[in-house]
């Protein structure tokens, strides 16, 4: 494994596993195996509604608390609301977070990073995060905040490698969990043909390779999986590198396009967007 030094001298894991769009069942299905093959991150959401399975799955694990870094997004309904960090706290049955994230950019986020402040100094949450917030909006809170914020979470892939962003994120010693680390499953990103040359000469999967390349940018990854094989083989990529050279030919996929766009009225929809029952 290989870890990442964040600017408040945390060290956290570069691969871990994500676990949105799984049923609870499958949640603390797959938490529980990718612990036990020597998984130690492991990102979660309000929104997911499985942050009750995820913590049943840390304790049916037996790996010790401090062992894994956990991450989990407050939902924007809940930004303001002065329980928002307890109950998260609750349904993850743990009396720490290792980096908590504002899920979106609604326009309460002040709200919402003002509460996760409040839980940093009660040593509630060690590290805070941000996600799907703009070069702009994130500017804004580096200006709002007190306490300094230590990761973003993004859309990144070959396709949109995040460059401008993570000029900002290097002036502000930030690191970046890069959210489609797999373009989500995409056939046209995993079968081009430089991750399936690179696969035999390193004898990797095509996904494999572009782990490495997500590793090597700096990126920490958590990509998400219903199949034991697949969850064990996404950590695999630490035994090899790409030399200079490759990086620059998978740089060369950069098209500008993501998958996920979303207009300021949708992501504003999130504010009054309840949750199901998490379980
Ligand atoms: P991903 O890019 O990780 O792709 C997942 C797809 O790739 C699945 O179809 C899976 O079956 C397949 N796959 C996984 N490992 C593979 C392998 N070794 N070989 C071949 N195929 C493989 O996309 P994702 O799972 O949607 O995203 C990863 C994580 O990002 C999520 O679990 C979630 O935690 C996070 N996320 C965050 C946000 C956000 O707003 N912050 C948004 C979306 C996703």
């Amino acid at each position: 494994m290989e870890y990442l030094t964040l600017n408040n001298n945390t060290k956290m894991p570069m691969a871990g596993i994500g676990v949105f769009m799984l049923s609870s069942e499958e949640a603390e299905a797959s938490v529980e195996s990718a612990l036990r093959d020597g998984a130690r991150l492991i990102d979660t959401a309000n929104a997911y509604s499985n942050e009750s399975a995820t913590g049943r799955a840390m304790k049916k694990s037996d790996v010790k608390r401090e062992e894994i870094f956990l991450v989990t997004k407050l939902w924007p309904t809940v930004y303001g609301d002065e329980d928002a960090v307890d109950n998260t706290l609750k349904r993850l049955d743990t009396d720490y977070i290792d980096l908590l994230f504002l899920h979106q950019p609604t326009s309460n986020w002040k709200d919402g990073y003002r509460n996760i402040e409040k839980a940093v100094r009660k040593g509630k949450v060690r590290s805070i995060g941000l996600s799907n917030f703009s070069i702009e909006q994130l500017k804004e809170v580096l200006e709002f905040a007190e306490i300094k914020p230590q990761m973003v979470q993004v859309e990144a892939h070959p396709y949109y490698p995040q460059n401008e962003l993570k000029e900002l994120l290097k002036e502000n010693e930030m690191g970046l969990m890069a959210w489609y680390p797999l373009g989500h499953g995409d056939k046209t990103l995993l079968e081009q043909p430089v991750f399936t040359e690179l696969g035999k000469k390193y004898h990797k999967s095509n996904a494999q390779i572009i782990l490495r390349w997500h590793i090597q940018s700096g990126n920490v990854i958590f990509p998400g999986s219903k199949n034991p094989a697949h969850i064990r083989d996404n950590f695999d990529i630490f035994d090899f590198e790409l030399n200079e050279e490759e990086m620059k030919e998978i740089a060369t996929l950069n098209n500008g396009v993501r998958y996920y766009n979303a207009t300021p009225e949708q992501v504003e929809f999130y504010l009054t967007m309840e949750l199901r029952e998490d379980i």
